[in-house]
């Protein structure tokens, strides 16, 4: 087989066969096949597309490429949970714990990664001596014994993914719904996981901007994962503005501890709710997504879900006094409230610009090696729809720094778009895609 006949079969828009496509993932993976002709392979599949089938198989080849996660030794059904990235989500801090509480076991692999804020392991890191280093028997364990753990991705799970996403982001070839689809659920199906709920985002802070490549995205990964016997669940949800009000670390720790104790904002308790009734409903702990509400609603009232995340932070090493005291976490030098100069109805909240507000503030990081400040970031005080008046605070800046306050907070007034009438805010849950078909509300 010649990788040459490959590029140039999907160039002329004809079907790669599987023999094909474990071909140049594995040879790529072991370096026998050059970044040249991948490039212009995953040029030809952008412009050609792939259809259902080969994406399945390109997805388990990317699967098959290294290591996979073997979780049997957990007792239920195990039911992760995938976002495709947003503005100040603080989900998982909230849901594995709601979820854990109501008995479904949450094996949650986690990662640090790029972005406006630090990835979950860096949130939680915000309880003084929290780790994740822990051997695969002892997170298996600990899954067991409190039903939640959260590890680092030490396996070296899907290794063909991270060099073609590497390649995918300086070759113009990452927004491929097939490339995105294969590349999310690898590593979801690499990571052990029985069933998987996904949450899409879409609006002005998400990767598909629009609605309805939100929902063609959410089928694609649906029908990869029900092809491998993983129930697997889309639901299409708004990133037109940063989820709930807090965007940093510590932040958005505590604002995690006020939506466990039911204090929290409405959007991001919403969310919680939607995403973990489905995942009681495919772990089997509920038989309906009405039930499934109601069981999570009083897993908070009771505060078992705020138990749960003190569990899981002690058996990890942390120290739980932040739990039962979020204001003990330290805050930075600079605690400044943000004054609207216009009065009237937010009309929109930039959440791509919110995000490096919060990243130029020290909350995020710009490439592997940066050092993130935990305390830092920004608490939105108005939301869509909400009336500003003038001189009144949109926002409080949390900063250690004269020079990236000044900027950060520019760019978080420029994010606002405030208008005279009267604005609507739209639903936050767009629809839901499963292997039955598409809802949509
Ligand atoms: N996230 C991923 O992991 N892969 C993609 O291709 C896009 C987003
Ligand atoms: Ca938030």
């Amino acid at each position: 087989m010649r990788m040459y006949d490959l590029i140039m079969k999907k160039r002329n828009g004809n079907e790669l066969t599987k023999e094909e496509i474990d071909f140049f993932i594995g040879g790529y993976t072991e370096g026998s096949i050059p970044d040249y002709q991948v490039s212009a392979l995953l040029m030809a599949i952008y412009f050609q597309k792939m259809n259902k089938r080969e994406t399945a198989e390109l997805t388990m080849a990317m699967v098959n490429s290294g290591e996979t996660i073997d979780l049997s030794a957990i007792e239920g059904v195990k039911v992760d949970k995938h976002s495709t990235g947003g503005v100040g989500d603080t989900t998982t801090l909230i849901l594995g714990p709601i979820v854990a509480a109501a008995g479904v076991p949450v094996a949650k692999m986690s990662g640090r990664g790029l972005g406006h804020t630090g990835g979950t392991i860096d949130k939680l890191e915000s309880f003084d001596g929290f780790s994740v280093a822990m051997s695969i028997e002892k997170f298996i364990q600990n899954v067991n014994d409190v039903k939640i753990a959260i590890g680092g991705q030490t396996a070296d799970l899907a290794p063909a993914d991270k060099k073609l996403y590497a390649l995918r982001d300086v070759t113009a070839t990452v927004d491929n719904m097939s490339l995105i689809a294969g590349s999310i659920m690898s590593k979801k199906i690499a990571s052990g996981a029985d069933a998987i709920v996904l949450d899409i985002k879409t609006g002005s802070g998400a990767f598909m901007k629009s609605e309805d490549d939100a929902f063609e995205l959410a089928g694609e990964m649906v029908h990869i994962g029900t092809n491998v016997s993983r129930n697997t669940i889309g639901v299409i949800t708004d990133m037109d503005q940063p989820l709930g009000y807090a965007v940093g670390n510590a932040l958005e720790v505590k604002e995690a501890i006020d939506t466990l104790k039911g204090e929290g904002p409405e959007d991001l308790t919403e969310l919680c709710l939607t995403l973990g009734a489905h995942m009681l409903v495919l772990g089997k702990k509920a038989k309906d997504e009405h039930e499934a509400r109601k069981i999570l609603m009083d897993i908070i009232k009771s505060g078992k879900g705020l138990q749960k995340l003190r569990q899981l932070v002690v058996a990890q090493g942390g120290d739980p006094a932040y739990v039962d005291d979020p204001s003990k976490f330290p805050l930075p030098a600079i605690v400044e409230p943000i004054i609207s100069s216009y009065e009237g109805y937010v009309k929109a909240i930039k959440a791509d610009d919110i995000g490096r507000a919060a990243l130029v503030l020290g909350a995020g990081r710009e490439t592997k090696e940066s050092i993130i400040d935990l305390a830092v970031g920004i608490v939105l005080h108005k939301k869509i729809g909400d009336f500003v008046c003038k001189g009144e605070a949109i926002a409080t800046i949390y900063a250690n720094d004269d020079e990236k306050q000044k900027l950060s907070t520019k760019m978080i007034l420029d994010a606002y778009e405030i208008v005279k009438e009267k604005i609507i805010a739209k639903p936050l849950i767009k629809g839901i895609v499963t292997k039955d078909g598409i809802t949509k509300f």
